[in-house]
């Protein structure tokens, strides 16, 4: 009696793949909300409570929006391990064709269009290829009859901060990360998780650490029924070693660092221990689903119940500050650590604005008609696109890091006031910003759609071609923001976990 063979059908992939990466750019996981909730409730540190709050409030509205959680909607990594029973219904497509064909339906979206990310020629044009194509896919060969997928959207500032070390078969791993981690600073948004791949080779490691990031937060559960395995034991010590840093939710200094610590590991050389560790940020996105034959995969959304009721009200000491008629003595006062409601104008400008204005000033051509920073904020920025009667799509904060290279240029010779972005600052650009007796300040990365509620008008001001890149105008209101580095040089990513590390300590 001859076995029915499954036929999956080419659509069906396709058609859940979009499916998948729309649902995921504005539905975080349930474990995620809830052990984000909980490091909420367990937070003491006002800053980091503050972050969380903000992210626990986007990710909700995110969900009721059906809008992006982030503005960086990341670049699709997609597992897909195939049954060896299994046939398709057509052999003209890859599968990395397939799932591509499901990333570009699902990022050119009318309803949710998701930000194009995806640069080709990495080494020399980095031109924006529009769609978010090409995906990373993973294809793997299993017994069975049916296709299983994980698909994730990471984002690019918690994906560069991925670390990797050839240790000594004799070397602690759970002392690397903790050696390692605060070298990572706060560009992967913390608190989010760790994968770890430990074994294999070099790149196995790697592929390892990603596919890690897939499963659910579950830590508490290994709390109480206790390690079994070497790998669980290292996921609980890691664990422990983390949080103990204080680095703190955003870099701002805290009680949770890392909602869980997930660990895949594979038989290696006697002579190496390959480990590679990858962050997941405030944004996790990921999702699974497995097709029969039967159809596309069906995603239920959500309950909103599952998000808690969390309100987020600033405090007394709050500064509104109008940035239209803010002046030089009014930023001075500003203290590392304050909070800001911004209303009024700021420009926008991220990497390849930033490369240009440096190439424009230094050939002497100067700025283009329309951008002038005297006196000006500027915002780190790459939003997404708006839809229906939306201003601007979802707008959080990049990685100011990458800034560094241009910032004192920008503020020697553009009359710049203040950056606003997310993550720390290197200690040449705190110098900088002493020098010139400018600030940083700090909005929450990962709270993208909040942010924008706050945006009331844009416009592109210069450098349209760059898409997302572009400079902009924004007009905010009551835009909430931390003074990260103060005009004194004082910087909140240094002085905030060095105080939480000490408390965690004792
Ligand atoms: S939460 Fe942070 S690291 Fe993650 S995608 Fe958004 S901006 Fe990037």
């Amino acid at each position: 009696m001859s076995k029915e063979v499954p036929v999956i059908k080419q659509a069906d992939l396709i058609e859940s793949v979009a499916d998948a990466l729309q649902y995921i750019s504005y539905y975080h996981p349930k474990d995620f909300v809830d052990a984000m909730a909980e490091a909420y409730e367990r937070e003491q540190s006002a800053a980091a409570k503050d972050a969380i709050a903000q992210i626990l409030i986007n990710s909700r509205m995110s969900a009721e929006g059906k809008r992006p959680l982030c503005q960086d909607t990341g670049i699709v990594t997609c597992f897909v391990k195939i049954g060896m029973g299994v046939q398709w219904d057509k052999t003209d497509l890859t599968v990395q064709e397939m799932v591509d064909e499901g990333v570009r339906r699902a990022y050119t979206n009318p309803d949710n269009p998701l930000r194009a990310s995806i640069v080709a020629d990495p080494a020399g044009g980095r031109k924006n290829t529009k769609d978010n194509t090409p995906s990373v896919v993973h294809v793997e060969m299993v017994p069975g009859n049916h296709v299983d997928v994980a698909i994730a959207a990471k984002g690019g500032g918690s994906e560069n901060k991925s670390k990797m070390a050839m240790l000594n078969p004799s070397d602690d791993i759970a002392a690397w990360v903790e050696k390692t981690l605060p070298t990572m600073g706060a560009g992967w948004c913390p608190p989010g998780m760790l994968g770890i791949g430990i074994g294999g080779t070099a790149e196995k490691a790697a592929v390892m650490a990603k596919e890690s990031l897939m499963d659910p937060v579950d830590i508490h559960e290994l709390q109480v029924r206790g390690a079994e395995t070497a790998d669980e034991k290292l996921r609980l010590d890691i664990f422990e070693r983390s949080n103990k840093l204080g680095i703190g939710a955003q870099g701002l200094g805290g009680v949770t660092t890392v909602l869980d610590i997930k660990i895949k590991s594979a038989p290696t050389h006697a002579a190496s221990k390959p480990v590679v560790m990858i962050p997941n940020c405030a944004a996790t996105r990921h999702v699974h689903f497995h097709l029969d034959g039967s159809g596309p995969a069906d995603l239920s959304p959500p309950s909103l119940e599952d998000w808690p009721e969390i309100t987020w009200e600033v405090g007394e000491s709050v500064r509104r500050v109008d940035l239209n008629t803010v002046t030089q003595a009014e930023m001075e006062q500003w203290k590392s650590g304050d909070t800001l409601l911004l209303n009024g104008k700021m420009l926008t400008g991220r990497d390849a604005a930033h490369k240009r204005i440096q190439s424009l000033i230094e050939s002497g051509e100067g700025l283009p008609e329309g951008v002038d920073f005297k006196g000006k904020f500027i915002y780190y920025v790459g939003p997404v696109d708006p839809v229906g009667d939306e201003v601007v799509g979802p707008a959080g904060p990049t990685t100011a890091t990458r800034m560094d290279k241009f910032t004192d240029l920008m503020l020697e010779t553009t009359g710049l006031m203040g950056m606003i972005g997310k993550a720390e600052r290197g200690p040449a650009t705190v110098e900088s910003i002493k020098k010139h007796k400018s600030c940083y300040l700090m909005a929450v990365g990962g709270a993208a759609y909040l942010v924008s509620k706050a945006i009331k008008k844009s416009r592109v001001v210069a450098f349209a071609d760059l898409g997302m890149e572009a400079i902009y105008e924004f007009d905010v209101k009551d835009m909430p923001v931390t003074v990260a580095v103060d005009s004194d040089g004082v910087n909140a990513h240094e002085t905030g976990p060095a105080i939480w590390k000490v408390k965690l300590e004792g």
